[in-house]
Formats: structure tokens, C-alpha cells, sequence
């Protein structure tokens, strides 16, 4: 399988060099330049294996050029009971005879970020060598919350990778925090920057950009690459799960293999929804894609009415995951969409880096709604949804799958399609306690307590176990206190890697 830049400026790209780059040098994103398609036989096939040999199934058709071993030694080195709690990477929850929770968030930093960024440093690091690249990799990585710790846990003590997270200092929560300051391991550093993490992710593409490191890090024997959902290698391991989902429901009898079922997926990035896209073009028997927003309504807008416009306030929201208005993902799905022409969206894309907006043609349009249908929750049925999920089937879900809920509902309100369904949920809710907290017992419950408080509030009050990840969190010690302004971030790396000028 080659890739190929979805700005048209490289073609026959190799997975192992496109996951080693992360970007395309042209600003576009990489892409299969052939579809990939299984036979409903080989989905059958998937039904009598386990996660593993289910990854190593779907994999193997996107990275070819690694060997059947090196995929192997990658999806067995990232996906072990040890991790995830138990054998069940990805589990299936029946919630009722037409709502299925596809848990996600049973890694080692209890959201869903794990399943891409367990894998992707063994990708990499094969890549490196495949490749021939005698540098040492260092990732930069600018988070909001999620990625950073995913990503640490991923790249620890990973030989020849050094990783370097910066996250906005006030702009994380009490656990999020914790989770990358305590984090352990020989190459990992995380960094709190003064600002946002607007900041923090302009303060690291300026690095990316700038000519004096780069070139004091090839001296020296270095190399950046990315860690974010702009890298195909963080994208294709996030397709495997749809369909062992789907191998799941029909092993349980719940369907019969061949029948058509919906993913509803909370969205930010557009980068989850992507790989499920990705699964239905290989064939995988989806009726709808259901693309779930919070009051950062961008992407429902878009599928809704074909115009795209992040001229809009911010909002900072209890899903904090998918408060983002620029997708980057979505370029990807308007390149398949138009059956890769470039043209269209360098013109696009031009359009949104200069008036923040842009409308596709009416034809782009309606391919979109066939697949996609999308809604939006704000914060007051966010908190109610968490609750009467609690109070009828008492079981706990978080803020961010409590979007793809409550969307569920107002799609079958508007459709009236009873197909069989699969929520995404992406997030322990353990890691947005608070929340969960106040919507299944009240506000006064969790007032005046910290998050980690709230961790025994939550065990307690619902009978549950406190994830392996989260236990004892704020008594760890503390092994990361570098505080820098935007202006010193470069300078961080700098000391970091042992570069003077
Ligand atoms: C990252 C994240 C999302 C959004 O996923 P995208 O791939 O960016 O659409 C949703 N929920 C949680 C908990 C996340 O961490």
C-alpha cells in the first residue's frame, strides 16, 4: 500500500515513512491511495479471534510494508492484559436490545487516546529502522489533556525515542495534571507552559519550523516527529475496533453477520469517526455514521448544512476533549469523499487558513449526509444523560460518551431507525469525576472535594473499582516541575537534549 498527501504534492509513499514524517511536507495529510476491501467472509473470519489476532487481521492490509512478524511484535507488545485490565482490549457493554457501549477507555490512562498510542511507538520505532533513519526520534507533543499522558505512557522508556509534552499550566484538570507530572520513565519530560493551549500547540509548531534547532538536532543525532492524529500511524489502529465490535455483536447472536448497524462516535478531531468511516469503505456493514458534537457544534454545522465556520466563541465545556474548532481529520474524509482531488482541497483549505470558512458543493454535500448524520448536547443534557443512564440501566458512563447518548436519542427521535447501535465510549468516568459526580448525586456531593476525593465519592457511591491508572495518583511523587513561558519552550528542548548553540 502506498499514501499519498491529501494536498496532492507526494504520491508513493511508503506507511513506514509516512508514519515516521507525521505530516506531509506539502501541510497535507497522508492517505491509502488504494481502498482497502475485505469480503464478508474475511469479517466472518475476524468473529472466532481475539483482539490481537483481529488487529494483526486489519493492519496488515494498510502497513504492508512491515512483515507479518513486525506487525505481530507491535499489536502483542501494545495490546496485553496488563495494560488494559484483562484480555478484553475493547469490551462491549449491552446497555438494552438496540444500544451497545463500546468501552474504550480500559488502557493505561483511562481514555481512548490508548488504543492508537499503546501501538504507535512500536510503529515507529520499526519505522525508523525500515527506513534506515540512524537518528534518535524525539516526539513534541502539545496537549489539552488526553494525548499528553497517552502519549508518555506510550513512548516510556521506548529505546531510541525521547518525548516532550507541553500542556497549558491552568488549563488542565487536577487529574490530568497529576497523571503527566508524576509520569516515570527515562525519556519522558513534561513541561507546563504560561498560557493556553493555543500557546502550547503554536509554541510547538514554531519548533517543528525552526531552522537553528533543526539543524542542531540532526548534528547531534536527533530527529522531531509527532505523536497527534495528524499521523496515519495514530489513525489506523483506531479502525481495528469497529470491527472487532462488530465481530463481537454477532458472536453474542445480537445480529447475524452481514446485517447493518450505526457507530455513534463523540467528536472532536474528527479523527475516531474517521477510522470508522474507513472501516465501512473496507466493507464493514454500517447503515449510519452518527457524529456526536458538544456546544462546540463546528462539525454538526458542517454535515448539517455543507458550510464549515470556526468564526465562532470557544466554549469551554465539561467534555473538554472535544472542545476543538479546527477538525483536522476532516480533511482527510473530503479527500476520500471527492475521490481524492486535491484541488478542491487546497482551495478549501486555503479558505479556512484565510476566512476561518468554507462551503462544499452541493454534490460533496449529500455524499456526506448519506453516510454521516450528526447532533449536538449542551452541558445541561450532557449531566442529565449521565444520570438517567444511571438511574434506569446503573451503569456509568462519562461526559463525552454521555454526548454520543444523548445524540442517539435525537437521532432516533428525528429517524426512527431502530437499527442496532454502537455508542464509542472514549473516557473512564473516573477521569471527568466531577461531572459524573454531580449529575448522578447532586452538586452538593461534590462540593468541596478534589477530583481526588471525588475518585472514592464515585467508587463508593456506584460500587465500582478506581482504574489501576487513577489509584493513588495525587500521592505519587512529583517528577516534572518545569514551568516555561512560550518564548522558552525551544529552549526547554534545547537543555533537554543537550544542544548549545
Ligand atoms: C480525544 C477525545 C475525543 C475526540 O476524539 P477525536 O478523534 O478527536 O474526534 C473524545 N473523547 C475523549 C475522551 C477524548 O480524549
Amino acid at each position: 500500500m502506498f499514501y499519498e498527501s491529501t494536498r496532492g504534492g507526494l504520491k508513493s509513499i511508503l506507511s513506514a515513512e509516512a508514519i515516521k514524517m507525521g505530516i506531509a511536507p506539502d501541510g497535507g495529510l497522508f492517505v491509502p491511495e488504494k481502498r482497502v476491501e475485505l469480503t464478508l467472509e474475511q469479517i466472518g473470519e475476524l468473529v472466532g479471534m481475539n483482539y490481537q489476532e483481529r488487529a494483526i487481521a486489519i493492519l496488515k492490509h494498510f502497513i504492508d510494508d512491515y512483515t507479518d512478524e513486525e506487525i505481530a511484535e507491535c499489536v502483542n507488545s501494545a495490546y496485553t492484559s496488563a495494560k488494559f485490565g484483562g484480555s478484553e482490549i475493547a469490551p462491549i457493554y449491552k446497555l438494552n436490545d438496540h444500544l451497545d457501549i463500546l468501552e474504550l477507555w480500559h488502557g493505561p490512562t483511562c481514555a481512548f487516546k490508548d488504543m492508537a498510542l499503546q501501538i504507535l511507538p512500536h510503529l515507529l520505532v520499526k519505522a525508523v529502522k525500515k527506513t534506515g533513519e540512524t537518528s534518535e526520534i524525539v516526539i513534541l507533543v502539545a496537549t489539552s489533556g488526553d494525548t499528553g499522558k497517552a502519549a508518555l505512557e506510550g513512548f516510556k522508556d521506548v529505546s531510541g525515542t525521547k518525548i516532550i509534552v507541553f500542556y497549558p499550566n491552568n488549563g488542565v484538570s487536577e487529574v490530568q495534571k497529576m497523571q503527566m507530572i508524576t509520569q516515570e520513565g527515562k525519556n519522558v519530560y513534561s513541561i507546563a507552559v504560561e498560557g493556553n493551549f493555543d500557546d502550547a500547540q503554536s509554541g510547538v509548531k514554531v519548533i517543528f519550523g525552526d531552522q537553528e534547532i533543526n539543524a542542531s538536532m540532526e548534528q547531534s543525532g536527533f530527529k522531531f516527529s509527532s505523536a497527534n492524529s495528524i499521523n496515519w500511524g495514530r489513525l489506523v489502529p483506531q479502525i481495528v475496533y469497529y470491527f472487532s465490535a462488530y465481530a463481537d455483536i454477532v458472536k453474542r447472536g445480537e445480529i447475524n453477520l452481514g446485517d447493518k448497524v450505526n457507530f455513534v462516535v463523540p467528536t472532536g478531531n474528527f479523527g475516531n469517526i474517521l477510522a470508522a468511516y474507513y472501516a465501512m469503505e473496507m466493507g464493514l456493514p454500517v447503515n449510519r455514521l452518527i457524529c456526536a458534537s458538544n456546544d462546540n457544534n463546528v462539525l454538526a454545522d458542517f454535515i448539517n448544512t455543507g458550510t464549515y465556520d470556526r468564526n465562532r466563541e470557544f466554549k469551554k465545556t465539561i467534555s473538554p476533549s472535544m472542545d476543538i474548532l479546527i477538525s483536522s481529520n476532516l480533511e482527510r474524509l473530503l479527500f476520500e469523499i471527492t475521490g481524492h482531488n486535491a484541488d478542491l482541497i487546497n482551495e478549501w483549505m486555503d479558505k479556512l487558513k484565510r476566512d476561518g470558512a468554507y462551503t462544499v458543493d452541493a454534490e460533496t454535500k449529500k455524499k456526506i449526509s448519506k453516510v454521516f448524520w450528526a447532533g449536538y448536547t449542551n452541558e445541561v443534557e450532557t449531566l442529565k444523560t449521565v444520570n438517567c443512564i444511571y438511574e434506569e440501566y446503573k451503569y456509568v458512563i462519562d461526559t463525552h460518551t454521555a454526548v454520543g447518548v444523548d445524540v442517539y436519542d435525537k437521532y432516533v427521535i428525528s429517524t426512527g431507525d431502530m437499527t442496532n447501535t454502537i455508542v464509542v465510549s472514549t473516557a473512564s468516568p473516573f477521569k471527568f469525576n466531577e461531572s459524573v459526580v454531580k449529575a448522578i448525586f447532586g452538586e452538593k456531593v461534590a462540593e468541596g472535594k478534589s477530583e481526588f476525593e471525588l475518585l472514592e465519592v464515585l467508587a463508593k457511591g456506584c460500587g465500582l473499582n478506581i482504574p489501576e491508572g487513577l489509584e493513588g495518583l495525587d500521592k505519587k511523587e512529583v517528577l516534572h516541575k518545569t514551568v516555561c513561558s512560550k518564548e522558552e519552550m525551544k529552549e526547554e528542548v534545547k537543555k533537554i537534549l543537550g544542544i548549545d548553540n
